[in-house]
């Protein structure tokens, strides 16, 4: 038979640490704790099962099916605590709590002192001594259950919360203004005018049989698991809605029990910082809920974080130690025991411990333990110290930290009590992490017009690189994750908030409106672009700072990887950072980012508007010398390493103006007329601009330009030859899908490089490879691979082909794809390993079955993606490439990835 309920109590438990799926987090851990010998008020844990058959089959199947175990269990409790559920003399009481197998804020909230009735209100008046602490509990409870259980809790943030309109209410009367100034008779009125609100909103009594509290309270913790709160959050942590809720149900203790009583949280090392010393917060005389509520200050537990409080808080020694001792000075005994037992539950989870307990008359109790939360810092500190203090092993170390926070120590970030006041204004998309604050301006080239400046755009183009670059930061109404702006943004380290769609922008007024409200040129604004929040005003920060323990970690992931790192970098200073954090070279360089400076620009279009090939060779040969200095400096600064140099990869018309005033401008230098300058840039509109005249078709049409470029990589490694400075360059030929656009791209670069050797009368070696990105190549792979001596997956394309979303346009939809649960991710962030991963899979195994040996690697937004880097591991990637600032991410996750596969 099926067991679905598992006691603990006094040393002994059904459940353990590893049952977790079973039991829920809470619940397992409080079974274990148990077992080490860990005090912890007896009780029991309903199944995550009976959740499943609660959401399929009803309230009444759940019941019937634990009904006979659960009235066990509670005689269990009865029992180890002496006590008789529903008796008027010597009442059980108990807390009834919700506990998946992730923690997970939106499910219901705790209900204490379930089992008081007007009756066991007197029993437990009689027993504590104390009438005043009976029946504030009652009053609590009722409140609680009220709110929770039975729907009186306001829906709106407008709306007053029943019963604390009878409170207040009550007050007035009485003049008073604390509810500490409420005496037992006036508790017993709240009481009374509560249980009417209760009768008059419900049309039910408030039950006071203690059996059908705990169904009912039983039932709303089920119920919470599908309440929107708890939908959204699944959602966004992909927690799917199988996995149900575990109930715990558990004797009371109570900190409110007079001076001799106490409840707390604490967490064994600093969660902000990793530094080794046990902290938390506690109050004398208190419930759970009043730690959190705000009402009262919360004292610190030992004597060394309450003197750095005060230090923090301008209080003096005097006052801090008469009025808020720590708990190690106000109650030594149970301090002592707390201390031990928070090592001790360190040293079993050998992790940081977030605890709670409640010190009842002078008795210890712990309520809950679990991994504790923590900031990038923490954690990378924590790893490295628990490695150093022999409590875990390396492998260990690596898996325990979650590479998306690493994110975290290469960014400035805001400062945590600014944060607290900021004014949130919009929200998109979490483009380029770190922190920016600055004054708005709307146009690219009046970036530097403020000394910190935040570009807000609609969308950004191509021409607005150099004013990204000048702009702290960068916030679009429109684009995904893989936008012009989030991709020039994570490539430069620069925070950039994208696609926040409710952003009212117009360039004219020089305005956005942000809810309800209009801001100017000038007006600052902050942006969080590692949770797209947009603040109003200016926000501190703070900068990063990469400590010895990070670079022990980065070492340790060398150690255990397979796959190695290299970035996406198409300027000497991207590559310098790069290679600063642990890049092995470049695995994507797109080369027309570097026509956008200055004077380039100008060939460039004359290269475009020219309708002669002759003409188009002239502007190229302006452009060579450019090109070959950029490709000097980049193989340079990743000297000894691959450099993959991409040819000219995007649609033309993204280079020519399109303002009246620039075309004039161009029109005059080039010596022909404006129209004709009209007439050019109308033709190269296109209406599918990224399924149009870009990639290979470029090289294709124009074979000047790939012979220029090939020219200049060519020349560039045999000038740093000259200064004895070892290049290895990859020529990249993007957007290939058939073998014959390949051979005639080929064909043009070796011919290129065959002529330059005999100008120059030397030699360097290179290659010629191609991206896969178009879902044919992947399908023939075993035909390109005959020419391509590399493979680059240019998962970006390739997702925007298979899914058949545009890259540009996607934004559109996606969130509502999101939402409605048609995609579980952004395909564009998270690689589709379903759909698209089986293209990446494909073009790797019939690659190779041409050629064994063939590299192959990454070098789409994936490449810096965990649960996608984890993905090229599996399909035999040799490297990925991702933006300079994820690097460090990327080659954490690669040795995670490794781990995890060579584990299996
Ligand atoms: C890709 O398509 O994945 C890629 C890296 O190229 P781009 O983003 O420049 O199109
Ligand atoms: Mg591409």
């Amino acid at each position: 038979m099926t067991k679905y309920v598992y006691t603990f109590g006094n040393g002994q438990a059904e459940g353990r640490a590893d049952m977790k799926n079973l039991l829920g987090g809470k619940g397992a851990n409080l079974a274990e704790m148990n077992l080490i010998g860990v005090p912890v008020p007896p009780g029991f844990t309903i199944t995550t099962e009976v959740c499943t058959v609660f959401t399929e089959q009803g309230r009444f199947a759940a019941i019937e099916l634990v009904a006979k175990e659960v009235k066990q269990a509670v005689a269990y409790i009865e029992t180890l605590t002496g006590t008789k559920f529903g008796s008027k003399e010597n009442p059980c009481l108990v807390s009834v709590r919700s506990g998946a197998r992730a923690s997970m804020p939106g499910m219901m909230d705790t209900i204490l002192n379930l089992g008081l009735n007007d009756l066991a209100v007197e029993g437990i008046a009689k027993k504590s001594g104390n009438e005043r602490f009976a029946w504030d509990s009652y009053r609590r409870f009722v409140q609680m259950y009220g709110d929770v259980v039975l729907g009186m809790k306001p829906h709106s943030k407008e709306d007053i919360d029943p019963f604390e309109e009878i409170i207040e209410a009550l007050k007035e009367e009485l003049g008073i203004k604390e509810d500490t100034e409420f005496t037992v008779a006036d508790l017993k009125i709240l009481v009374l005018r509560f249980k009417e609100a209760v009768l008059k909103k419900t049309r039910k009594d408030f039950p006071s049989d203690p059996w059908e509290q705990l169904w009912g309270a039983v039932g709303a913790v089920f119920e919470s698991w599908m309440n929107d709160r708890a939908i959204y959050y699944r959602k966004l942590n992909n927690i799917p809605a199988e996995w149900g809720t575990a109930v715990n149900v558990q004797a009371m203790v109570f900190g409110n029990m007079g001076n001799n009583s106490a409840t707390g949280v604490g967490f064994t090392r600093d969660a902000s910082t990793g530094e080794n010393l046990f902290n938390g917060e506690y109050l004398i005389n208190a419930q759970g809920e009043d730690v959190v509520a705000g009402i009262r200050t919360p004292q610190q537990i030992t004597l060394e974080g309450s003197r750095r409080w005060a230090v923090l808080q301008n209080i003096t020694e005097e006052e801090r130690a008469a009025k808020y001792p720590s708990l190690e000075e106000a109650m030594p005994k149970a301090y002592a025991e707390l201390k031990e037992i928070q090592l001790k539950l360190e040293n079993h989870y050998r992790d940081m411990q977030d605890i709670e307990f409640t010190i009842q008359d002078g008795k210890l109790w712990l309520l809950q333990t679990r991994n504790g939360k923590r900031t990038g810092a923490a954690m990378v500190k924590i790893a490295v110290d628990l490695l150093q203090e022999g409590l875990i092993d390396e492998k260990t170390a690596l898996l325990r930290l979650e590479p998306n926070k690493l994110d975290e120590l290469l960014h400035p970030v805001f400062h945590t009590e600014a944060l607290k006041s900021a004014k949130i204004i919009g929200k998109g998309l979490p483009a380029s992490p770190g922190a920016a604050t600055g004054q708005i301006v709307f146009f690219a080239d009046e970036a530097a017009k403020f000394e910190n400046s935040i570009l807000v755009r609609i969308e950004t183009s191509p021409e607005d690189l150099e004013g990204m670059n000048i702009a702290r930061g960068i916030l679009t109404a429109r684009g995904g994750m893989t936008s012009h702006a989030a991709v020039v943004a994570r490539g430069m380290g620069k925070c950039c908030v994208s696609g926040a769609g409710s952003l009212r922008i117009n360039y004219k007024n020089r305005t956005m409106e942000a809810n309800g409200k209009i801001y100017k040129e000038g007006d600052w604004i902050s942006l969080n672009g590692s949770t797209g929040e947009v603040y109003e005003g200016k926000v501190k920060t703070q900068e990063a700072t990469l400590s010895g323990d990070f670079g022990k970690i980065m070492e340790l992931s060398d150690k255990y990887t397979r796959m190695y790192v290299r970035t996406n970098a198409d300027s000497p200073k991207d590559a310098r950072v790069a290679r600063e954090f642990g890049a092995k070279g470049i695995g994507l360089c797109r080369t027309e980012h570097m026509f956008f400076e200055g004077e380039r620009i100008k060939a460039m279009r004359e290269m475009i508007l020219s309708s002669e090939t002759e003409g188009r060779k002239e502007a190229l040969a302006k452009l060579l010398p450019y090109q070959r200095a950029d490709f000097e400096g980049i193989f340079e600064a990743m000297a000894g390493y691959g450099v993959t140099v991409r040819l000219l990869d995007p649609p033309l018309h993204e280079f020519v103006p399109h303002q009246q005033a620039t075309q004039k401008e161009l029109a005059e230098e080039m010596g022909i007329s404006i129209d004709q300058i009209r007439i050019k840039v109308a033709e190269l509109e296109e209406f599918n601009p990224m399924l149009g005249h870009r990639g290979c078709r470029l090289g294709i049409t124009y074979p000047e330009i790939t012979e220029m470029q090939s020219r200049a990589i060519i020349e560039a490694a045999l000038n740093l030859k000259a200064k004895g400075i070892e290049t290895k360059p990859e020529i990249m030929v993007p957007l290939v899908g058939t073998i014959a656009e390949l051979n005639n791209q080929s064909k043009i670069i070796h011919d290129t490089a065959a002529k330059v050797f005999e100008e120059r009368g030397e030699k360097v070696e290179y290659l010629v490879g191609t991206m896969i990105e178009v879902p044919r190549a992947a399908l023939t792979a075993e035909g390109i691979a005959k020419v391509a001596d590399f493979f680059s997956f240019g998962t970006n394309d390739l997702t925007q082909m298979t899914m058949g979303f545009s890259r540009d346009d996607a934004g559109k939809f996606l969130p509502a794809y999101l939402e409605k649960g048609i995609l579980k991710q952004d395909p564009f962030q998270v690689l589709d390993r379903h759909g698209v991963g089986q293209l990446v899979e494909m073009g790797v195994k019939k690659g190779r079955s041409t050629k064994p040996d063939l590299k192959v690697g990454i070098c789409g937004e994936h490449g810096g993606e965990p649960s996608s880097v984890e993905f090229c591991d599996a399909v035999g990637l040799d490297y990925v490439s991702c933006s300079p600032f994820r690097v460090p991410i990327a080659r954490l996750a690669a040795a995670q990835a490794n781990i995890k596969h060579s584990a299996k």
